[in-house]
């Protein structure tokens, strides 16, 4: 027999538990399971006035939108929506069946301006990142660092030629966008970066470069650094930048140098690929931070037309000398060229003579080998290369590109620095809770919460 909905929506009175409308396997259980914001109140109270009418509760806030970054639903009136009508998204917030949902004008004006005044959500991403320690899941022996571009909110259309735009604007009478780039000048993740100027700008976001990294067709973007542990792929920390190179080493050391700031974690080594290997990173790792670069050494010293390469000579520390394919010592006179470089050169006698000379040095009296300064790095680094322990390393890579093909992030909704920020750290918040919830769901709370 054909059933027949029972349709009695009329009813006045129910017995209703929200909590039992949530099925116990539902990853907002496992989520809130991880999560604490106990401290939120406490550390936020010097942000609010103790007069006027009440804001949204910051911890509503930050529930709604670990939702959001959760389930992707980034639009801030689609999380208010989703949050009014889903019960499991409801109880997650912990509203009750009758509560009303914050109205998404004022969600989205709390969240720009009040929480970016406390960098609440910077907080609570190192809160979650100090779960996942107290959980056993950060090994701190090995950190692997990437980064991935993100699409600006930004349009070609409405773009200006690079030269067009001036950097001496009124920041008065600028968008928030335009604000937060103008003070970024300096920073080496921003402005300072490069001093290349674009080919195209965005005039609402200055800061999204423009780029054809992706080798297809160029668009504005953000990069989205992360720096994982690659024990269990733990993000520990994220970082915000311009979409260029420079920009995202500079965003590498920073991450390093807070990690050890905040949670007292330093790796042995950091595993990246060749856009971290040259010649400065790698002096910074290995001579000021002592960490074994698991890196390919970014080298442009490679010969193309069939004559030896600089990798065909060898260097010898002790007596600091380069010994040639011909045998033949290339010595130094300790002169600094450029600021930074050495050179190493071979005797004409020696090279007049050489049988080798064809395949050496066709078009010069004697050969001479460049070296940097801080080239003993980069042998540090190609140490490293062909060993077990970089195999392994190189495996691992594998971790932190899964956390970004895993990132449930489009195109940005936010613009500026600020707001690129703010949408990486709560993906990366999401992520980890995600990862926290799937490894220890079921480990004791305690194990978990105690993080205050
Ligand atoms: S040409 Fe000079 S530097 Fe080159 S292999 Fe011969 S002796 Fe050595």
């Amino acid at each position: 027999m054909m059933g027949r909905l029972k349709s009695d929506q009329g009813q006045l009175f129910y017995e209703f538990h929200l909590g039992d409308a949530v099925p116990e396997d539902h990853l907002v259980r496992k989520i809130d399971t991880a999560l604490d914001l106990s401290w939120l109140r406490s550390e936020l109270a010097p942000h609010y006035s103790l007069m006027g009418r009440p804001s949204i509760d910051p911890e509503l806030m930050i529930r709604m939108l670990i939702v959001g970054y959760v389930f992707a639903i980034r639009s801030e009136r689609l999380i208010c929506r989703e949050v009014q009508v889903n019960l499991a998204y409801r109880w997650f917030c912990k509203l009750g069946i009758e509560d009303a949902i914050p109205d998404h004008s004022a969600f989205s004006r709390a969240r720009n301006e009040r929480f970016r005044e406390g960098d609440v959500f910077r907080r609570v991403f190192e809160r979650v990142v100090e779960a996942c320690i107290a959980a056993g899941l950060v090994g701190g022996e090995g950190f692997a660092v990437n980064a991935s571009l993100i699409a600006a909110d930004a349009n070609k259309q409405r773009s200006i030629a690079g030269q067009d735009w001036w950097k001496d604007r009124d920041p008065a009478r600028s968008s928030r966008a335009v604000k937060e780039y103008l003070a970024t000048l300096d920073d080496t993740a921003w402005g300072a970066a490069s001093d290349v100027v674009p080919k195209f700008v965005s005039p609402s976001d200055p800061a999204a470069q423009w780029t054809g990294a992706h080798k297809g067709p160029a668009f504005f973007a953000y990069s989205d650094n992360y720096l994982i542990d690659v024990k269990f792929g733990v993000i520990v920390d994220v970082e915000a930048s311009r979409a260029i190179r420079q920009a995202e080493v500079g965003a590498a050391r920073t991450m390093i140098e807070r990690t050890e700031e905040r949670f007292g974690l330093k790796p042995e080594r950091l595993v990246g690929d060749t856009a971290y290997g040259a010649a400065p990173m790698l002096n910074w790792l290995v001579e000021e931070k002592g960490i074994a670069p698991h890196i390919p050494v970014f080298d442009k010293s490679k010969r193309d037309d069939g004559t030896f390469s600089r990798s065909d000579f060898r260097y010898d520390p002790t007596s600091d000398v380069y010994h040639c394919p011909g045998g033949k010592r290339l010595g130094t006179s300790g002169t600094v060229h450029e600021g930074k470089t050495l050179l190493y050169r071979a005797s004409k006698l020696d090279c007049d003579v050489c049988p080798l000379k064809p395949k050496c040095c066709p078009k010069e009296p004697s050969r001479k080998i460049p070296r940097d300064i801080p080239e003993h790095a980069r042998d540090v680094a190609r140490s490293f290369a062909g060993t077990e322990g970089f195999e392994t390393s190189r495996r691992e890579r594998k971790k932190i590109e899964m956390r970004f093909a895993h990132l449930k992030l489009g195109r940005l909704r936010l613009r500026g620095p600020q707001g690129a920020q703010d949408e990486f750290v709560l993906a990366a918040i999401a992520q980890n809770l995600r990862r926290l919830a799937s490894l220890v769901a079921r480990a004791p709370p305690a194990q978990v919460l105690c993080i205050t």
